[in-house]
């Protein structure tokens, strides 16, 4: 499908805000992607427009009954100047998944590759070029059917925005304190876990809340049947080194994020020759491991902060400290090595880095 992107340019750019210490999310560029979706008539409209409010009527389905998907990635400034995002088309096909679960229409691959690339053109001025800095991308869709009552709406909004982010934690690379939840779950099977969709969220903020007031910065999920399994960690994938080898919960049963940090971090470390396992790991399997020494890291995976070293985990109420709450050497090597692909910083052997101007 080849639909031309319709672009309006703002008369009234903003200002920029200074990226030095700037919240996570806070500040958006000057322009947003809009395309909708009607049954019989599929997206059209595909357009770029100055970034501002949208006017919902108060029925808006997607306000009742949670029908909403999203994708988060960034664009990256590399030395000489150049704007690249990092395996967009991984995200692409995500959102797809997702959006086959939500009963969600897919959005054609091209036209979302080229909006994806032709909004961060539009405000490449808002791609930031300090170190560890970045502009983080949000694609999402909306079902808007003017109607209450529990069915798929047939008309939707996709929309892209975006806003430039300093380093997601501005004291930088520290190991955090994590709490293994045994009461609420995430996911359960046959449920949403490996859809990227809000409602996910929602009903995850209770356990959060409630370890942040206890001064844990993430909840690690337990799977939602047996809650002996573990399977994420906050709003990331996890990976432990035990005894040499590294261990990530398996995606099988579609309760885990399918995370594009985590498949290029098992591409990494594969190819540095460590034995992958992608399996069930049970949280007490992790405690024996943590109490003989054998588990030697352990780090969270996601767009946002990359790479977070895990120092401590709480498991009914008793303190598990990792490798002395200090960086693991191999966290720390994973950190740079991705990180360095996606500033343009190191080679890109994997042919992950997309040029947008
Ligand atoms: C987005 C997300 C991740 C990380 O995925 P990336 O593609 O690496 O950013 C992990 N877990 C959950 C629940 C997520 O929503």
């Amino acid at each position: 499908m080849d639909m031309e992107i319709t672009i309006q340019r703002t008369t009234a750019p903003k200002e920029k805000p200074q990226i030095e210490g700037i919240p996570f999310g806070t500040y958006f560029s000057d322009h947003m992607f809009l395309m909708n979706y009607e049954t019989g008539k599929g997206w059209y409209d595909p357009r770029i427009v100055p970034y501002g409010p949208l006017s919902l009527d108060p029925s808006t389905m997607v306000l009742h009954y949670a029908q909403e998907i999203f994708e988060g990635l960034k664009a990256y400034r590399t030395a000489d100047g150049k704007i690249q995002l990092f395996r967009p088309t991984e995200n692409i096909a995500r959102m797809n998944r997702s959006a086959e679960k939500m009963c969600i229409p897919p959005v054609p691959e091209d036209i979302y590759l080229k909006a994806l690339k032709t909004l961060v053109e539009v405000d490449k001025d808002w791609v930031p070029s300090e170190p560890d800095t970045s502009l983080y991308i949000r694609p999402f869709i909306i079902a808007t059917d003017k109607h209450v009552g529990v069915h798929a709406s047939h008309t939707y909004l996709f929309m892209i925005i975006t806003c430039p982010v300093g380093s997601y934690y501005p004291e930088g690379l520290n190991p955090v304190k994590i709490a293994i939840e045994s009461r609420e779950v995430r996911a359960v099977r046959g449920g949403t876990g490996f859809a990227k969709c809000g409602g996910n969220y929602a009903a995850s903020l209770h356990a959060s809340e409630l370890a942040e007031s206890k001064g844990f910065s993430q909840v690690l999920w337990l799977d939602g049947v047996e809650q002996k399994y573990i399977e994420e960690v906050g709003a990331m994938n996890v990976m432990f080194k035990i005894d040499g080898k590294i261990v990530t919960p398996s995606l099988a049963k579609g309760t885990v994020l399918p995370g594009i940090t985590r498949k290029s971090a098992i591409q990494v470390l594969s190819d540095w020759g460590y034995e992958i396992q992608e399996r069930d790991l049970s949280v007490d399997e992790l405690i024996a491991a943590c109490e003989s020494g054998k588990l030697e890291e352990a780090w969270g995976v996601g767009t946002a902060a990359v790479v977070s070293p895990i120092g401590e985990i709480i498991y009914q109420d008793k303190e598990h400290v990792i490798n002395g709450f200090q960086i693991g050497a191999l966290t720390q090597k994973l950190y740079d090595t991705i990180t360095g692909i996606q500033w343009g910083k190191t080679a890109d052997p994997y042919g992950w880095v997309v040029p947008v101007c």
